[in-house]
């Protein structure tokens, strides 16, 4: 079943993201060689506190991080820790924050001097597959417009779509329904109403689709150790065209 929020409810919701893109966008900033993926976490819990919210990360399913920091081959859920930032990484940084009752989910892909004209080609088509998902995240379109959207860009581009970790509703919960795969056939699923609120993120991989959960229970990484990227937007869905509601608006 997949909520309808009532403008008052999107209205809280664009507070949560809001503080989901100012926390985003700090960390991302902050992202410079010789600091510890630790130390960006730590950045990330003291905004957080400053800014009234509460990591959304933090504890779900034991995750011991603010945010999930991937590093290179790591797909997603990287658990910060003592790993420094080196010239050439690219680093995903995932976060999100639960603030009056509702929740912000939002990704970054950054490079860190990287030269790699593969690596910025896998960057800027990520970018690119979410753009072509929020597209599709208006009213009359059905579910899967949305995932075969991003499917069509990374085919196109001739990269990995990475198919065991998904995008999803999102609202009170973290995790509402439904659940969005990054490919699929298109014209399928329920159709789009207004105050469907979803968070969209393709994970592109530079070479093969397939992925692995290290021994730490959380991170992904690529079984090819080849690169990986990934962006998120939490955006509702409306006439025409999508709100998004993680996009920064104050800096
Ligand atoms: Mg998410």
């Amino acid at each position: 079943m997949i909520k309808i929020k009532s403008t008052a409810e999107l209205e809280r919701m664009r507070a949560s993201c809001q503080m989901a893109a100012t926390v985003r966008d700090r960390v991302a900033k902050a992202i410079k060689p010789g600091v510890t993926t630790q130390e960006l976490d730590e950045y990330a819990r003291d905004l957080i506190a400053d800014l009234g919210g509460r990591s959304a990360f933090l504890g779900y399913r034991g995750f011991p991080g603010h945010i999930c920091v991937s590093v290179n081959d790591e797909v997603v859920h990287g658990i910060p820790g003592k790993r420094v930032v080196q010239l050439g990484d690219i680093l995903s940084v995932d976060f999100g924050v639960v603030y009056d009752g509702f929740v912000g989910d939002t990704a970054t892909t950054v490079m860190v001097g990287v030269t790699d004209s593969e690596v910025i080609r896998l960057i800027a088509v990520t970018e690119e597959a979410l753009q072509a998902a929020i597209d599709q995240a208006v009213v009359g379109k059905r579910l899967s417009d949305i995932s075969h959207a991003v499917e069509k860009v990374a085919v196109a581009a001739g990269l990995g779509v990475v198919r065991d970790f998904v995008g999803h509703g999102i609202g009170r919960k973290m995790h509402e329904d439904p659940q969005i795969p990054n490919f699929g056939a298109p014209g399928r699923g329920p159709k789009l109403r207004a105050g469907m609120t979803f968070a969209l993120e393709p994970m592109l991989n530079l070479g093969s689709a397939e992925v692995e959960v290290m021994a730490d229970g959380w991170t992904v990484l690529t079984k090819d150790r080849k690169p990986s990227a990934h962006f998120e937007h939490t955006v509702a869905v409306a006439e025409g065209q999508a709100e998004i509601l993680t996009l920064a608006k104050n800096e």
